[in-house]
């Protein structure tokens, strides 16, 4: 019996130029969604959800102008066909992308140093801190502070941001002080934004501590993941209950600082895929505009045995559970945001891209972010120093005694280059959801064993399609929630 196959090979000119009565095909993408019906994303991220075979009868040029009026206009506006074989408008299109990309323009703007290794936590799941009060040996030394801030002013972004991590980053808070204040005067030199983040447990901080952080403008993120069962039991520290320190200390940065100047994020491990609803209740008790709902890095050390793994499926579950909680709340009057769902609302129904690192293409890896270690030497991003922590060196860009070009664009920043657009991967170049995903190569080397990546056996992608399609089937069924994600990304004042 004779097998018939689908012919997948690219037809002549002009099978693509045909006009056929009434227009002319413009790049888009589409995907089935679980409940059949079908969406379709053009080139910049405008999305229109359709009837099962709409893509079908687009594609052979059956959607007419007169029995098909709605989505004939539709298709049209939106960029999705084109009644000139060269739309008139196609230089919207262009600046239309070029917004979306606009973090392009810009280069590094998140210098992250890692100040200290030391940490006075023993967390199961991280895989840096030190516990040790061997300063000298942990702490980033002065002339390496010089030098990341020499670099971070060389970045061609007007605003940089400079984020203090450990370890337990206040532990050395004489070196905090001394790059805060260093880092001022420099970018006020050269017209710079500066913004400074410490990101800590806050075990150690106190009042004095808290008015500096005042006096110096500087943000406070900490970690909280969950009520006080699910946060002790991830974050462990000897003999004390971490959970108060992070919650004392949460009250006592808001008093001083001010209710937004600090904010917490939670990891969700094993243990915590049992609780959605009250880790999202405790984001809301404690007064937070939102939650971001993350998974542990499915790698390294926090997932080394068998007791700490866990499936994405499982934290697709999690997720669900959490996010329908978190809806709950605005449909009772309550503004409460979940953070992963606003990147991706923001990419799908605002004309602007989200600078958010992990989720770009390129790639946030050196174009957004970059780790000064405490050792001197230079990362691609935090996970690649994780990684460097159990002796895989592959995303070091260098140390601190190389030059900024043998860092930014050197042999190792070309290599990564070459994997770090989603548009030029096999399974996301014809992904529906390109737009709004983006490239992960440490991720892929970490999970994979190549930077390039398998998408149909990715965790990172399973997650983001998942995420995505579930947003798309709630606007879908639901106006109110339409709308509700709609206020999530709308520009807020105040
Ligand atoms: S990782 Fe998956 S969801 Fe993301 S763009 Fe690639 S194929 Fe699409």
């Amino acid at each position: 019996m004779e097998v018939l196959r689908a012919d997948r090979k690219f037809k002549d000119f002009n099978y693509y130029n045909l006009k056929q009565d009434n227009y002319f095909l413009l790049p888009f993408k589409f995907h089935r969604l679980k409940n059949n019906k079908e969406v379709i994303v053009n080139e910049v991220g405008d999305f229109i959800i359709v009837d099962p075979g709409t893509v079908e009868k687009i594609v052979k040029r059956q959607v007419s102008k007169e029995d098909d009026e709605d989505l004939y206009a539709n298709l049209l506006a939106n960029f999705f066909i084109s009644e000139e074989r060269i739309s008139p408008l196609i230089d919207v299109l262009a600046t239309r992308y070029r917004t979306k990309k606009h973090f392009l323009n810009y280069f590094t703007g998140l210098h992250i140093f890692v100040i200290t290794l030391r940490c006075e936590h023993t967390c199961f799941y991280c895989q840096v801190s030190r516990a040790t009060e061997n300063k000298d040996m942990f702490d980033m030394s002065i002339e390496n502070i010089d030098r990341g801030i020499e670099y971070m002013l060389r970045s061609p972004n007007p605003h940089v941001t400079m984020e203090f991590q450990g370890g337990e980053a206040l532990l050395a808070f004489d070196r905090i002080k001394y790059a805060v204040e260093k880092a001022e005067v420099e970018t006020s030199k050269v017209g710079k934004g500066l913004t400074l983040v410490v990101c800590t447990n806050l075990a150690v901080v106190n009042e004095e501590i808290l008015q500096y952080c005042k006096e110096h403008k500087i943000l406070i993120s900490t970690s909280l993941d969950g009520p006080k069962h699910v946060h002790d039991h991830n974050r462990h520290k000897p003999r004390a209950s971490s959970y108060e320190f992070a919650t004392n200390g949460i009250n006592l940065a808001r008093e001083i600082l001010g209710h937004d100047q600090v904010s917490a994020l939670m990891t969700t491990t094993k243990y915590s895929l049992d609780y959605p609803i009250e880790i999202v209740e405790e984001y809301f008790n404690r007064g937070f505009s939102g939650i971001f709902l993350r998974n542990i890095s499915p790698y390294g050390f926090a997932l080394r045995t068998e007791k700490t793994k866990y499936e994405t499926a499982k934290f697709l579950e999690f997720y669900k559970v959490a996010l329908n909680k978190v809806l709950e709340f605005n449909l009772n009057g309550t503004y409460f945001t979940e953070d992963l769902a606003k990147i991706f609302l923001q990419k799908m129904i605002t004309p602007f891209g989200v600078g958010y690192v992990d989720l770009q293409s390129p790639a946030g890896l050196i174009n957004g972010v970059i780790v000064y270690n405490y050792d001197g030497s230079v990362y691609c991003t935090d996970e690649s120093r994780m990684l460097a922590e159990q002796a895989d060196f592959t995303f070091k860009l260098g140390t601190l005694e190389n030059s900024y070009e043998e860092l930014y664009f050197g042999d190792k920043a070309m290599e990564i280059s070459e994997v770090w657009a989603n548009e030029a991967l096999t399974g996301c170049s014809e992904c529906a959801f390109q737009q709004y995903c983006g490239a992960d190569p440490v991720h892929n080397h970490a999970t994979q064993g190549n930077m390039y990546g398998y998408r149909p056996t990715s965790d990172f992608c399973e997650k983001n399609m998942s995420v995505i399609e579930y947003l798309l089937e709630l606007m879908d069924e639901n106006p109110e929630i339409k709308e509700i994600f709609e206020g999530w990304v709308a520009p807020r004042t105040h």
